[in-house]
């Protein structure tokens, strides 16, 4: 299992993995922050860090690290890595805990299932799985360090296009022979749980989608990786993503949703922006903000 999730590791994060010291995935303390969305009880759920070296093969992969330098230096940061978030979301109602996404896993070890066990919530009693896009940072964690499935008694729902895509990737054939018993596919558009709507957002791998996810008429769009930094990808939405499997698509897409976004001043959970990672973009002149729910 171990040779197996760093094939994982190495698949996704190889640009980090080939620096030494403290840059790829990380791990960070469990987190559980919780709010109401009318009937729904939404928590926020820590799973660990990614810091990506600013060396042009993810952020700005078409213009390069001094121009990826310039935003950071605006914006305050330091310019030499950008640390992601990792998180995952838990909606619950009743009986019904839904997780969205699941994580980096055994490897790191991601802090996922000590989170949830701080909201309230054990592995067994998740009762739905909804799948972002098969990343590992998304889907490691639906395995235990024993190679057994983490949540053993939800389904977990992922696009027809994302599940094909990841039987053809050989470093995934363990963890997709691991969870095949528990997926259930769906199309994108298709509602996958109770009051969640799965929504295309195409460009970051071939299924990819975003769930909206609607109680007594509040809204939250879990966007998955539609964005990765709450600087880089909304000062500069039209810049080259290098995890994105088709770049050009994912500039669109990103470009695209954040225009909507910013219009209908839509509450949205951004899993990789700095956590808890919910809030809404906002519009300025030709680029877009972070305003983070207080
Ligand atoms: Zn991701």
């Amino acid at each position: 299992m171990k040779s197996i999730c760093v094939s994982i590791l190495i698949t996704l994060f190889a640009a980090a993995e080939a620096l030494a010291g403290d840059t790829g995935p990380q791990p960070a303390q469990p987190g559980a922050e919780t709010f109401t969305l009318g009937d729904f009880r939404i928590t926020s759920l820590r799973d660990a860090v990614n810091v990506v070296p600013n060396d042009g093969s993810v952020f700005g992969a078409d213009v390069g690290p001094k121009a990826v330098a310039e935003v950071l230096t605006k914006a305050g940061q330091t310019t030499g890595a950008i640390t992601l978030s990792v998180d995952a979301l838990l909606v619950r109602k009743g009986g019904e805990a839904i997780l969205i996404d699941a994580g980096l896993g055994p490897t790191i070890p991601g802090a996922l299932v000590s989170s949830l066990s701080l909201a309230g919530i054990a592995p067994e009693e998740v009762t739905a799985v909804l799948i972002t896009h098969v990343h590992s940072d998304h889907i490691g964690g639906l395995v235990t360090k024993d190679g057994q499935p983490a949540f053993k008694h939800a389904v977990i729902r992922i696009s027809e296009a994302d599940w094909d895509w990841l039987h053809t990737q050989p470093a995934m054939a363990e963890i997709t022979r691991v969870i095949a018993p528990q997926v259930k596919t769906f199309k994108p558009g298709e509602d996958v749980a109770m009051g969640i709507k799965s929504v295309r957002i195409p460009g970051h791998t071939p299924g990819h989608v975003g769930y909206m996810i609607s109680s007594q008429g509040k809204t939250l769009l879990d966007v998955g990786d539609t964005v990765h930094s709450s600087i880089v990808s909304l000062a500069k939405p039209d810049w080259a993503m290098g995890y994105d499997s088709d770049l050009a698509v994912g500039e669109a897409s990103r470009r695209g949703v954040l225009t909507k976004l910013a219009t209908d001043h839509q509450l949205i959970f951004a899993p990789h922006f700095p956590y808890p990672g919910v809030g809404w973009v906002v519009s300025t002149k030709d680029h877009f903000e972070w305003l983070p729910k207080k």
